[in-house]
């Protein structure tokens, strides 16, 4: 990236009776001065003249508090040029425009990262949203009546079609799903939950926490590792509003355990009368074993296994934007959306663009591996991987090396396991390759390996890899080929413009 001047300091005097601070701070030109010069001219073309004054401003008070304190220590600044406050305030107005979220490449080996971002949207979601941005739409009007319309009307067929439910609802993301179901449905009575399905998500969500917050009472049955169906039927009583499961998103209890599955749940809570409600979290539309991937019970059988409510994310492995999904019996569905929470937790127009076309991507299962990214990443062919990391392995080792000189560091093609992530399946991983970057061993590593890292998370698109075993991990599972040029281009451009300075 081009440096901008930074007011110079020039050589120490070679004048000694010279008191170059003294002077440097009479010399201090006003922004009167500054604005009349041809290069504030441009920059005023650009981003107008209240916003170069204050920069113009703040570059000549930079200057003089920085020669101020030279003064109090007896050090010397000299004089600058007029044209150098004007490149300060110039890059500095280039920084503000920097925009704070920005594209990085996801190297992490983590399809579903959530810190970044989680799912991919596909190029259908992509277009569908850029042409909701820009326009009006029918988001709640009727376009058959002519009346007032329910935005969740343009999603629920969809929705009921994929999964067999009655009905269908959309909130912002899955935890509001949880919050607005207890809320609507167990407000003040009590909701079943096992012990060992009490989960904590990414720290802010906890189970506890958001049956308080929903004015539900927790009724925790079994034990951590073993829950059986009897310990469920014990708990019901009067105020019992609903049996609840929750996927263990993030965690696998193994050994000697027992949990109810949703099967055998609900012909008991048949009998007494009370729905059960699933929190499937990552909520998959498809059984994912046809891809090759590990199977995840899918929102459909859950729904025809007799659950009452089924909630889940729009951005796990679903693939499409960050919403929450409920599905289920009509009667559940209505009160949840009469709920006034349900207004505050609505989801917008982007969103619903976003969604619509990714679920209907589930139309053609045959042809997700390709339409769906996030489904493309995952079932991407360790063998595919391989290639690019043979392929990019010398390109990146060249432009590593000219970008630090002296780390004499190694490139290496090494097997790795990516993760599913966003607690989807999280104990399966699946084989892929990455490029490990690994620094000379010595005293030095752990310093060389620090550089590397913040090097690449400094790229203007930042590429965040994973440190692990002494080398940088960059597991090429989420770097598409078509984005393999820019990849390395950007590299090459950034090696180019470290040798021109
Ligand atoms: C991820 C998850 C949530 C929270 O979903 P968000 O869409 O991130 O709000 C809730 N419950 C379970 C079981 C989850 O896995």
């Amino acid at each position: 990236m081009p440096v901008h001047g930074t007011p110079v300091d020039s050589q120490p005097s070679a004048t000694p009776d010279a008191v170059p601070s003294r002077s440097g701070l009479a010399a201090l030109p006003s922004v009167d001065r500054l604005l009349a010069l041809p290069q504030s001219a441009a920059l005023i073309e650009l981003h107008g003249r209240t916003r170069v004054v204050t920069h113009l401003r703040r570059s000549v008070e930079a200057r003089r508090a920085a020669l101020n304190e030279a003064l109090q220590a007896g050090r010397e600044l000299g004089v600058s040029d007029d044209g150098a406050f004007v490149a300060t305030a110039a890059a500095a107005i280039e920084r503000e425009d920097q925009p704070r979220l920005r594209a990085v490449y996801n190297l992490t080996g983590t399809v579903l990262h959530t810190n970044l971002g989680r799912a991919l949207l596909p190029d259908a979601a992509v277009a569908s949203v850029i042409a909701a941005l820009g326009a009006p739409t029918n988001l709640e009007f009727d376009l058959s009546s002519g009346g007032r319309g329910d935005r969740d009307d343009l999603i629920d067929g969809i929705l009921t079609e994929l999964t067999g439910a009655e009905a269908a609802t959309v909130v912002n993301n899955n935890a509001a799903a949880v919050l607005l179901s207890l809320s609507a449905l167990a407000y003040r009575r009590e909701v079943v939950v096992s012990r060992g399905e009490l989960v904590e998500i990414g720290g802010a969500f906890r189970i506890p926490d958001i049956m308080a917050r929903a004015g539900a009472r927790l009724r925790e049955v079994g034990t951590t590792n073993r829950t059986h169906p009897t310990d469920y039927t014990d708990a019901i009583g009067e105020r019992t509003a609903l049996l609840m499961k929750v996927h263990c998103s993030n965690y696998a209890i193994s050994g000697f355990t027992r949990a109810v599955e949703v099967q055998e749940l609900v012909p008991l809570a048949r009998q007494h009368g009370v729905p059960v409600a699933v929190d499937l979290g990552s909520g998959t539309l498809v059984d994912m074993s046809r891809y090759g991937l590990p199977h995840e019970t899918t929102v459909a059988e859950t729904v025809a296994a007799g659950a009452d409510l089924v909630t889940f994310s729009g951005d796990k492995l679903l693939g499409g934007p960050q919403a929450g999904l409920i599905v289920g019996r009509r009667d559940l569905i209505r009160k949840i959306k009469k709920h006034p929470l349900k207004r505050a937790l609505r989801v917008g127009k982007l969103t619903l663009a976003a969604l619509e076309p990714v679920l209907k991507l589930y139309r053609s299962p045959e042809l997700l591996p390709q339409r769906l990214t996030t489904l493309r990443l995952l079932s991407r062919a360790p063998a595919e991987i391989h290639a690019q990391a043979e392929r990019l392995a010398g390109p990146v080792a060249a432009a590593l090396h000219a970008l630090l000189p002296g780390e004499a560091l190694t490139v290496a093609p090494m097997p790795c396991h990516s993760q599913i992530g966003s607690g989807a399946l999280p104990v399966d991983r699946l084989p892929s390759y990455a490029l490990c970057v690994t620094p000379a061993s010595g005293k030095r590593r752990a310093r060389a390996l620090q550089a590397v890292e913040r090097l690449l998370r400094g790229l203007p698109r930042p590429v965040i890899g994973r440190i692990a075993n002494d080398a940088l991990w960059l597991d090429l599972r989420c770097l598409e080929s078509e984005h393999e040029t820019a990849f390395v281009a950007q590299l090459q451009a950034t090696t180019q413009s470290e040798s021109r300075r």
